[in-house]
């Protein structure tokens, strides 16, 4: 077995931050000649040191027996796990706060393993509404294609809207998981977590059975938002978006503790969701700048939503957690997020010619889907990312035509606000 070396998190009675971890945790260098930095492990396979070894380290990867304790799994082969993928597991563990996490191919391969792990045919998924397009995609086209049945709640502040849910699913068949995206895409409607766990105790009270839990924390999590610690059984994320941070990776991640961590990655394992070495590699790198990126990016961000608020061409509704003036939303962001995030909208009174034409004139923002990366980007929703939702579901939940989307990078942000400002005085032309 390979000892796990280079794990201390204290020194002496200090408590270490997770910042101060994202530059060695879980690498040890004297194992790749003191290279400070991890190699890239390309290798699809993985040597026993003895016979006797191997066979140790498949009664652990089968489950017969446990982890010893202070050790790791040895390693096998790369499709279950290999050192780049394992540094990004630990790491981001412990940004999370969850004992463990499982890194996949992309947010989507972290979504598929989470919803296998849980749910069979007859079983419902309580989810809330409106989620990522691809999300939505995969639930509604292919998840009930495999017999699960959807009931979604529109309102994740409030309990009347969770418990309707909740009694519709319960007519339907054994409840097996709650998902829930908080804060949601593009308007930043945020899930009160405590309400969710509060609602899977119900569940288990009333059916036996606990549903899982499970949150997708890509937009604000894990500097501003930890979602595990707060009694959610999974953190859902979209690697390819902050943690990532620079919009040239794929990947997911899922983190969560004990056995249903281990279900996750169970579904990982044989269905071939893991990530590449060369990937990983790069997500180890980003995430040791991941809480200045995301802290810079907040500040420049709010700065944005200000001048929005208040702009001198033009009144328009700004979407950001700050700004969301709602006493229920404050108190819910107030308890449960550190921060905002950089991914905001703002609607302007007027149809999506007009959207088009603003977006048309911007110069530092880049018209693209994603968010989350060192360069700020712009996207006009209703016409791209939730073209597919249905345009009275579009107005309900107030994608209007009018909304635009931004995701606040590193640039300075007088050129960001020159750049806004530019394109209101071509709109109003
Ligand atoms: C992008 C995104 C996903 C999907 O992630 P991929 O890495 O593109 O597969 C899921 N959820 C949210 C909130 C996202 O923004």
């Amino acid at each position: 077995m390979k000892k796990i070396i280079n794990a201390k998190k204290r020194i002496g009675e200090h408590q270490l931050h997770p910042e101060s971890l994202m530059m060695s945790y879980g690498y040890d260098s004297d194992l790749s000649e003191g290279a400070v930095k991890p190699p890239v492990f390309l290798t699809s396979t993985f040597s026993y040191p003895t016979a006797e070894a191997g066979e140790e380290f498949f009664h652990v990867a089968s489950g017969r027996k446990p982890v010893p304790e202070g050790e790791s799994a040895g390693l096998i082969y790369s499709r279950f796990n290999q050192p780049n993928v394992e540094m990004v597991e630990d790491r981001l563990a412990l940004l999370e706060g969850s004992e463990e996490a499982v890194v996949c191919a992309s947010g989507m391969g972290s979504i598929t393993a989470t919803l296998l792990s849980a749910l069979r045919p007859g079983d419902v998924l309580m989810h809330s509404s409106p989620l990522y397009g691809g999300t939505e995609v995969m639930f509604r086209n292919i998840m009930t294609e495999f017999g699960i049945k959807l009931v979604e709640f529109h309102d994740g502040c409030s309990e009347a809207s969770i418990m309707a849910a909740v009694q519709e699913a319960k007519s339907l068949g054994p409840i097996a998981m709650i998902f829930a995206e908080s804060p949601g895409n593009p308007t930043n409607a945020l899930i009160d977590i405590d309400l969710i766990v509060k609602t899977a105790n119900l569940i288990e009270t009333e059916q036996g059975k606990r549903p899982v839990t499970a949150i997708d924390n890509t937009l604000m999590g894990p500097i501003f938002s930890q979602v595990v610690p707060r009694g959610i059984d999974l953190a859902v994320y979209s690697l390819t978006k902050y943690v990532g941070g620079h919009s040239d990776l794929v990947a997911g991640a899922v983190c969560g503790n004990g056995d249903t961590i281990n279900a996750v990655r169970t579904i990982r394992n044989c269905m071939g969701l893991n990530s590449d070495p060369h990937t990983c590699w790069m997500i180890s790198r980003s995430l040791e700048t991941l809480s200045i990126r995301m802290q810079r990016e907040a500040e420049t961000g709010l700065k944005i939503a200000q001048w929005l608020a208040n702009n001198p061409h033009m009144k328009v509704k700004v979407l950001h957690p700050n700004l969301i003036e709602d006493e229920l939303y404050q108190t819910v962001y107030a308890k449960q997020c550190s921060g905002p995030g950089s991914t905001f909208s703002f609607v302007l009174d007027a149809p999506r010619t007009d959207a088009f034409k603003f977006i048309n004139a911007l110069v530092l923002f880049k018209s693209a889907v994603s968010l989350g990366g060192t360069e700020s980007l712009v996207s006009h929703p209703a016409s791209t990312t939730h073209s597919g939702v249905p345009e009275e579901v579009r107005k309900d939940v107030g994608i209007e035509e009018g909304l635009i989307r931004l995701s606040i990078g590193l640039e300075h942000p007088e050129d960001l606000i020159a750049d806004l400002s530019n394109a209101f005085k071509v709109l109003v032309s």
